[in-house]
């Protein structure tokens, strides 16, 4: 095979989709699939919905155009705030969209009407994480603005957070979710259907039974995909790790000083790293580099080899502990986290290969 490469286990990720949407179902929570950090893989999709979500969300219109191409029949959420200059795309390609601008919605209700369509939005809400969403003082005066919009239903509202602003959710902040949901049902006299607390970094509270009960609807992506809740980063009970894994090849192998030798200055990304004098060491160079992973997020599957560092198109190894075991031409294989499977799955140099027991 062509290195490198990730090999992607379609089981797995089914398998990892089932126990989170079991968990939510339990606590009468909806989940959307989150396809984003796959770039919209179509068969990641499909597994994600035989494990049980009921639709799918990515953050780029692209992606979404891909899923459809590739025959993904399911309700599509645009996850990303819409541009207002792709308010026709959005309509044409989404059924819903996260939203907290007043001028893209007008937008979108000119677009949903030109194509004779009504588009669900969900108003996201901003409680401190700093990313996208309404500031909670201004969401009655903003959902008054926007009930009247023709082509525009508000299927609920929510918040994201863990993601910017490293903010943890709490009984507080979703209650605060809470009560703005229920006065917008009472001041305006509608029904949110969804009340969308959860990413992967909820999962905690709601397992621990602390999550609102109105909270009934969770957008999940790296707990199905990487097996991981987002505020400790532990791997979530009965899930896999290691769905997706990346495999290099050895391109040179040899026994060089551990220290640079000469004077120094900084290295081709302009950092000054620090070497560790370990003696002589068997150093592997790998054909995988910093455009296609986050050097820090791999950790090799085999416990006796470190990461020692990478350029654009290297990855550099202590291989010392496995001497009579490599050779040039050998593939080594990673596990990845978050960043390092975003870079891996956007790399044109990664290809990437979908395993699975299921008859497709
Ligand atoms: C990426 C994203 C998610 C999914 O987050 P995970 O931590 O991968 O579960 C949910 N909601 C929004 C708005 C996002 O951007």
């Amino acid at each position: 095979m062509k290195t490198p490469y990730l090999t992607i286990d379609l089981d797995k990720i089914e398998h990892n989709a089932r126990v989170i949407v079991g968990l939510c179902h339990e606590h009468g929570i909806a989940v959307t699939g989150v396809t984003k950090v796959t770039c919209g893989h179509p068969e990641v999709a499909s597994a994600m919905l035989c494990g049980g979500v009921t639709s799918i969300t990515d953050s780029r219109l692209e992606n979404i155009q891909r899923l459809k191409s590739a025959g993904i029949n399911s309700p599509f959420i645009l996850l990303r705030v819409p541009p207002l200059s792709a308010v026709d795309e959005v309509v044409a390609l989404t059924d819903c969209s996260l939203n907290s601008e007043l001028d893209v919605l007008e937008g979108l209700s000119a677009a949903a009407t030109r194509s004779g369509k009504v588009h669900d939005v969900i108003l996201m809400v901003d409680f401190g994480d700093l990313r996208e969403g309404i500031w909670p003082d201004d969401v009655m005066m903003f959902v008054r603005e926007a009930i009247n919009l023709a082509g525009i239903r508000i299927k609920g509202i929510g918040t994201n957070l863990a993601c910017f602003g490293g903010v943890v959710p709490s009984e507080d902040n979703m209650n605060q979710l809470v009560a703005l949901a229920k006065a917008i049902e009472h001041r305006f006299g509608i029904t949110l259907e969804w009340i969308s607390g959860i990413n992967s970094s909820g999962l905690e509270l709601v397992s621990a039974g602390k999550m609102p009960q109105c909270i009934n609807h969770a957008r999940i992506g790296e707990a199905i995909l990487l097996g991981r809740e987002t505020i400790h980063r532990k791997p979530w009970p009965d899930t896999f790790q290691d769905a997706f894994i990346l495999h290099a090849e050895i391109l040179e192998l040899k026994k060089k000083p551990s220290l640079p030798v000469g004077e120094r200055s900084k290295d081709a990304f302009g950092l000054l790293t620090e070497f560790e004098d370990k003696g002589l060491i068997l150093r592997a160079l790998l054909n995988v580099g910093r455009e296609d992973i986050d050097v820090d997020g791999i950790t090799p599957l085999d416990s006796r080899i470190s990461v020692l560092g990478g350029s654009s198109g290297y990855l550099v190894l202590d291989a010392t502990a496995m001497e009579d075991n490599i050779a040039v031409g050998d593939e080594l294989t990673f596990t990845l986290n978050y960043s390092a499977l975003l870079a891996a799955m956007t790399s044109e140099y990664v290809s990437k290969y979908t395993l699975s027991d299921r008859v497709q």
